[in-house]
């Protein structure tokens, strides 16, 4: 067996272990785990400092997610716009491929929690389905690998989905969505990197929610990632008591740029059943896109979106007091520290063509809103 499987079979799986290592109830832990599995990786429990630390949150199952009665399983309506099982196709130009439901750690705010970690997910024939779907779908220049978490799948198994996928001429860019750097850094082997390298253009998006996730370890599996020639993003998610906080945020970004990572989605909190005790208000999200932008590096902020509930897909949110006027003339402008700023506009040809209306948003702080006077 790989080192990776055996250190991954460490894992914290059963009620009784971890109320045994955390001094909790095993029968609430029990009452949780039978609808949302746990799992916790050694590195997650050696990251962990204490009882309900930005880590624990994010791992430990808390009853909180049985007391959601009234949210919905799959807000995203992942399932509606699956045209074959595990494939949501839900832009014009790119898809998502679920390759398997396990993950490292079973994230207690997760978005599939109506799927992760559950027995019975990819049935036979499934993925020759999926594989088959994209070759005759020549719109789809992006695959997303995704799940569960594409890297715990056996090397093997990977390099046969790669491999089939790389046999689609118009299939221009796979991704892979993946934990597992920052939460089993041991899977990151030179024979996962050799065998990926073959298949560029190949990207990652990684998932972090908290500064301390980038031990040593971690950034080194990112570096051997990085090394093979794989663009590294970072996926984000605003969480209660985790990361909504504009420091914690900041410090995440710095360290997510030192393990050679880019950040590229903060997302609002989704709807999911189960979930929603880890939800913040709106504003949360944009007042730290506000103490990042102009702040620090602008390679350190990340797109905030809110995945639209009803599957209408992932919508950019920037603060609205960035452009505070727009007309024929020029934009009014306020920059990080708040100082206004105007930038003309080149002059119109005729003086009756009127700009692009549609790019103006409800201009909130000036006032009416209106384009009469142009
Ligand atoms: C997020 C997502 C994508 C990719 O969106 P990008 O903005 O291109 O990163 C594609 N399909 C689905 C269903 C998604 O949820
Ligand atoms: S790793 Fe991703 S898919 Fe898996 S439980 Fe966490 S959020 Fe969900």
């Amino acid at each position: 067996m790989e080192a990776w499987r055996r250190i991954l079979a460490d894992s914290i799986v059963k009620p009784k272990d971890l109320a045994d290592r955390l001094g909790l109830d095993v029968k609430e832990i029990e009452a949780i785990v039978g609808d949302y599995p746990m799992r916790i990786t050694p590195t997650v429990m050696a990251t962990m400092k204490e009882k309900g630390d930005p880590i624990w949150k994010q791992v430990v199952p808390d009853i909180a997610e049985m007391e959601d009665f009234e949210a919905e399983a799959d807000p995203l309506e992942e399932d509606l716009m699956s045209p074959v099982p595990h494939l949501v196709h839900r832009y014009p130009d790119r898809v998502l491929l679920m390759v398997t439901n396990q993950c490292p750690i079973y994230c207690r705010f997760c978005t599939r929690k109506r799927l992760v970690g559950k027995p019975g997910f990819l049935k036979k024939g499934e993925l020759d389905q999926a594989i088959a779907y994209l070759r005759e779908h020549s719109e789809v220049r992006d695959v997303i690998l995704s799940g569960g978490d594409p890297l715990l799948l056996p090397d093997h198994l990977l390099e046969r989905i790669l491999k089939a996928l790389r046999t689609i001429p118009h299939l221009e860019l796979i991704r892979l969505g993946s934990r597992v750097p920052g939460t089993l850094p041991e899977r990151i082997t030179a024979e996962l990197c050799a065998i990926v390298k073959k298949y560029h253009p190949v990207y990652m998006n990684l998932h972090f929610n908290h500064p301390d996730e980038l031990t040593p370890e971690v950034k080194t599996a990112c570096g051997m990632l990085a090394d093979a020639g794989i663009p590294l993003g970072a996926q984000t998610v605003l969480l209660k008591g985790v990361n909504d906080d504009p420091d914690i945020m900041k410090r995440l970004m710095h360290q997510l740029l030192l393990a050679r990572i880019k950040p590229y989605y903060l997302y609002q909190a989704d709807l999911t059943k189960g979930t929603n005790h880890f939800r913040t208000t709106v504003e949360t999200g944009l007042n730290i896109i506000k103490s990042l932008q102009g702040h620090t590096s602008g390679m350190a902020v990340p797109h905030f979106v809110i995945d639209a509930p009803g599957g209408g897909g992932k919508i950019p949110l920037l603060p609205g007091d960035y452009m505070v006027h727009l007309d024929a003339a020029g934009v009014l402008l306020k920059n990080y520290e708040n100082k206004a700023f105007h930038y003309p506009q080149p002059p119109l040809e005729s003086a009756r063509e009127l700009p692009m209306v549609s790019a103006v948003p409800s201009l909130g702080s000036c006032g009416n809103g209106k384009l009469d006077d142009l």
